[in-house]
This record gives structure tokens, sequence and C-alpha cells, in this order.
């Protein structure tokens, strides 16, 4: 039994938050990070984005980073606090399965969830298409990361849905 019942929002990090491949002279806002002698270059408008979709969902650091994200994302983001994160297992010894599926499953149990991932393949369609609770995959482009776009359709989706309808998208 979770106490906390709102939606899960899992968060990629790299794609999402960390952002690469936008030309030089369009660079988003944002500031380059050292991130354990990588860099990284972090979107500024990540933090005003967690904060307004925290009202709503649970948000999970769902990225190879696991508990770094913590480490280095709330002081970077000024998110209020250390979130949730999920650990992988590297060898998750299901097929076809995305290598994120068994954590968030065994995470989320039957509870709505949303993910935001830019590397979402086709197993991961499949899995949410065939999950019993509401399921919505949101999918960024790395240069970019979440948008405000991304956010509302987060919002709407979350508030705009009757409790127990079976809404998949
Ligand atoms: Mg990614």
């Amino acid at each position: 039994m979770h106490l906390q019942r709102k939606p899960v929002l899992f968060l990629d990090i790299d794609g999402v938050i960390s952002l690469w491949g936008f030309p030089p002279d369009e660079r988003p806002e944002g500031a380059f990070h050292n991130v354990d002698g990588v860099v990284h270059f972090l979107s500024a408008a990540a933090g005003e984005h967690l904060r307004a979709l925290g009202e709503r969902y649970e948000l999970v650091w769902c990225s190879g980073w696991e508990e770094k994200g913590n480490e280095y994302l709330p002081r970077a983001l000024g998110l209020p606090g250390p979130l949730p994160f999920l650990s992988f297992d590297r060898n998750p010894g299901r097929g076809h399965a995305h290598w994120k599926l068994a954590a968030i499953e065994a995470y989320a149990g039957n509870r709505p969830l949303a993910w935001v991932d830019d590397a979402h393949d086709n197993a991961c369609h499949a899995w949410a298409r065939t999950r019993q609770a509401p399921t919505l995959l949101v999918a960024t482009e790395p240069s970019a990361g979440m948008t405000a776009a991304h956010v509302e359709r987060l919002v709407r989706w979350v508030t705009g849905r009757a409790p127990d309808a079976a809404t998949k998208v």
C-alpha cells in the first residue's frame, strides 16, 4: 500500500533534463554542470517544470543516473529535495523488454503512471497498451528536453481523467 496516491511520473534525465544535440547558435536556456567529471548541459526550464508537475504527480528519477540524480539535480534545478529513484538490474533477463520496464513495474504496481523519456522503444509502447492502470508515455527530443507543451499534456492527462477511466495513450 502506497501512502502516496498521486500517479507516478517517471523521469528520465539524459535527453529530458540534460540536453545535447542542439545547434551551437540555438542553445536552449540552461547551463553546463560538471557531474562526476562529465559535462552535462542542464535545461534551465526543467526546475520550474518539475516543481509544477510535483503538485500532481509523485516524481521519481528513472535514469541510469540512479542515485546520482539526487546528488546534483535538486540543487542545480531548485527542487525542494531528493526524489525517489529507480535502480536497474544490469541484466534484466527479459529478452525483448526495455531495460527500465521491470524496475518501473516493481515501483508502480497497479498505480497510474506517466513516463517521460527520449528513448521509448516498441517494447515500451506494447507494455503501456497492456497495463491495467492508465499509462502515458511522453517522448522528448534530446536537443530540447521537457518543454512547456509536455508539461501541459501531463497536467491535462492527470486532471482530465475520470478516476477509473482506462485511458491509454
Ligand atoms: Mg534518456
